[in-house]
């Protein structure tokens, strides 16, 4: 079975990050997020279930999902953020495992935001990589990229699992407190590391 690692961090830790050097350096990258965006565009099976059972006003004019709309629905509503996952998570499940099909690298990345907080892929990973920062370094990023109010960062932050809860299902761990070229390095040290597991797996 070839080895399959989870990868996972808070809001703005530098997952992504993370996941586009690994790209480079040649492994599978499969990002669940993405795969989400991908199933709620517009016209996508995602979007169509969603305006059927929600109702077009979670939709935009073009079809695609509103997120912003639904973030703030499903926030606080845990049922319908159940019935939202109801539809999401088979569909992602699927695509997930079609591009673990078709992955053909030395080993393969899943990239799970809240790996830790919905339990989800346990018996699909091999390994779980963390990405962990200060929660200082996740605010100032985030505020940075996305422009949101402090607050709505706080309660995001809040919502997620802490950072020991994250590290307690930690194999490995990319600290991320400093500049982009030490990110780097330390995520070349993770793909040698990766590479040489799978050569004994
Ligand atoms: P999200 O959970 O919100 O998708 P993420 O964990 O994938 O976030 P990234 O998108 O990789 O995080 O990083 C968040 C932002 O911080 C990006 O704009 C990225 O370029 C920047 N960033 C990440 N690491 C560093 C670093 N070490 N130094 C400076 N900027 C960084």
């Amino acid at each position: 079975m070839p080895l399959v690692i989870a990868l996972t961090g808070g809001i703005g830790s530098g997952k992504s990050t993370v996941a586009d050097i690994l790209a480079e350096l040649g492994a599978d990258v499969i990002d669940t997020d993405a795969i989400a965006h991908r199933l709620t565009a517009p016209g996508e099976a995602g979007a169509v279930e969603i305006g059927r059972q929600f109702g077009s006003e979670f939709l935009r004019a073009d079809g695609a999902l509103d997120r912003e709309r639904m973030r703030e629905h499903v926030f606080s509503d845990t049922t319908a953020r159940k019935k939202l996952e109801a539809i999401l998570h088979p569909m992602i499940r699927t695509a997930v495992d079609a591009a673990m099909e078709a992955a053909c690298g030395s080993y393969t990345v899943l990239v799970v935001p809240l790996l830790v907080e919905t339990g989800a892929y346990q018996g699909l990973v091999k390994r779980t990589l963390v990405v962990d920062c200060s929660e200082t370094a996740q605010m100032e990023r985030v505020r940075e990229r996305n422009r949101l109010p402090e607050e709505t960062i706080r309660n995001i932050m809040a919502s997620q699992a802490n950072r020991a809860a994250r590290l307690a299902r930690a194999d490995d761990v990319i600290v991320n407190d400093g500049d982009l070229a030490t990110l780097r390095n330390r995520t070349l040290e993770i793909h040698r590391h990766y590479l040489r597991l799978a050569e004994k797996a």
